[in-house]
């Protein structure tokens, strides 16, 4: 590639045409083993995705994110508000984890896992291959008179579209509300529920513009990940790669024409017509890369018909194609594995020692001890209770020193049902001559049945304490 070329092909994007115009893409048909591989993992994801509101753990949701009441649900494990620094730290570990990815295989994640991925190539460019064509017939029709054939094609495309955007929005509602709430939804029907129903409207117009119409412009445009490529890669990082050293100097195969002087590549252009997001992967590592390896697969099947051997386009790092070897563990690998190791083991042991029960226990604002029959001090507290677990606990309560003993005015919670949250107030008191062994300091204990489940540490100021202020 000459100069000329290197700076047209870094000043402009693949999908913009001359005069800002979009550049549509007709990607060539995929096929190789790659791409069945592929599918193969798309299908599981998919799978997971429109059976994960059904699937139950102990009868509970195996995936919940309820914004509107603040309650999430993994694995079947409920997790609340007060439960945000597990919540942090899983993200944290997702964040490294797709960091650590990155650094070793390159943008393995958008390729095979990410959902816009996933849809586009797997879901919607398929139905878009069934009904149209590949892509030279899909050019045709474009460019064909609006005939019964174009039309019928075209709306039966969007129809298609439009119903799974529905389906998908459906979905993505359970894991935000629980199926059982999203099919008392549906039953009661749109009169019923408006808000619910123009949420549903209004991503699937979201989810059908960005299929439709936005498709790889989501990647190479708006992907916040895919724009910071240019940090996380580096030589060793394992891309979908052209070995520039075999295949060049390129050129097309001819009939009595000696291959002695060529590279492997014939310039056949089958790497470009397959690549969804339009690029030219000899030009080297690129932003618009989404690691698809559609390019592998057309290349591998050329050079199967020439007598070459597979893999001029491959996975392999810079420094691979160079040194012709491929090294995984660099010092940054290292260095995220560490910080990785390190986050998923402070979350297993946050995750042990969760205790069933959050319960927070205050002195009630503005109210100071009171002394009773002369001889007694009394403090009042507030007592907040949540059951993070599904299951109702029965509840008992001790205090220490023994010689204290807790008064609850309006009755203990004797019963905190599953999920449920309560508050009561409640009397620490003690008398005088036993306050005066212990120094302010007192413990709360909650047993559900016999096991204690929650030790709370508080304060019993003594009266001289509020009398010297
Ligand atoms: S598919 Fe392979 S041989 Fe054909 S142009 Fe691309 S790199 Fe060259
Ligand atoms: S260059 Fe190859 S791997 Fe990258 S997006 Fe295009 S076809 Fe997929």
């Amino acid at each position: 590639m000459d100069n000329l070329d290197q700076e047209q092909f870094r000043g402009q994007l693949s999908t913009v045409g001359e005069g800002g115009k979009r550049n549509w893409i007709y990607p060539k048909k995929p096929k190789g083993i790659f791409h069945n591989y592929r599918r193969v993992l798309a299908w599981l994801l998919l799978i997971l995705f429109f059976a994960g509101p059904f699937i139950k753990i102990g009868g509970h949701p195996l995936l919940l994110f309820n914004i509107f009441d603040r309650q999430f649900v993994i694995l079947g494990s409920v997790f609340w508000p007060q439960d945000t620094h597990l919540l942090i730290f899983l993200l944290l570990i997702f964040v490294v984890f797709i960091l650590l990815f990155t650094v070793v295989f390159g943008r393995v994640w958008c390729g095979w896992a990410c959902p816009q991925t996933v849809f586009m190539e797997m879901v919607f460019r398929k139905i878009e291959y069934w009904i149209e064509g590949d892509a030279n017939q899909q050019r045709k029709l474009a460019k064909a008179p609006w005939t019964w054939n174009k039309i019928w094609k075209k709306t039966a495309k969007q129809g298609v579209f439009l119903l799974i955007s529905f389906w998908v929005s459906h979905t993505f509602m359970a894991y935000l509300i629980g199926i059982g709430e999203m099919t008392e939804v549906i039953q009661a029907g749109p009169q019923a529920n408006w808000s619910a129903f123009t949420g549903l409207l209004v991503f699937t117009g979201i989810f059908y513009f960005v299929f439709s119409y936005f498709r790889e412009q989501a990647c190479t445009v708006v992907c916040p990940y895919g724009r910071l490529q240019g940090v996380f890669l580096d030589k060793k990082s394992i891309v979908v790669i052209y070995d520039w050293l075999r295949g060049e100097p390129r050129g097309k195969l001819k009939k009595n024409e000696p291959q002695a002087d060529k590279g492997d590549c014939i310039d056949c252009n089958l790497c470009v017509q397959v690549c969804p997001t339009g690029i030219d992967i000899r030009n080297g590592t690129q932003m618009e890369c989404v690691n698809c390896t559609a390019c592998i697969d057309a290349c591998d099947e050329v050079m199967t018909k020439i007598n070459k051997p597979k893999g001029l386009i491959r996975f392999d790092s810079e420094e691979g194609v160079e040194k012709k070897k491929k090294k995984l563990i660099t010092p940054r690998v290292m260095a995220y594995s560490v910080v990785l190791a390190i986050l998923v083991g402070a979350m297993g042991f946050l995750l042990v020692g969760r205790a069933p029960i959050e319960v927070t226990m205050t002195r009630t604002p503005g109210s100071i001890y009171q002394i009773k029959n002369d001889s007694i001090i009394s403090n009042m507290y507030q007592m907040e209770m949540i059951n993070k677990s599904f299951d109702p606990m029965n509840l008992t309560y001790k205090v220490k020193p023994k010689s204290a003993y807790l008064f609850f005015p309006s009755g203990p919670i004797e019963v905190l049902e599953g999920q449920e949250k309560d508050e009561v107030y409640v009397f620490v008191e003690m008398t005088r001559r036993e306050f005066a062994k212990i120094d302010e300091k007192i413990q709360v204990e909650i047993y559900r049945e016999d096991e204690l489940i929650q030790t709370i540490d508080s304060r019993f100021p003594e009266p001289n304490t509020f009398s010297r202020k």
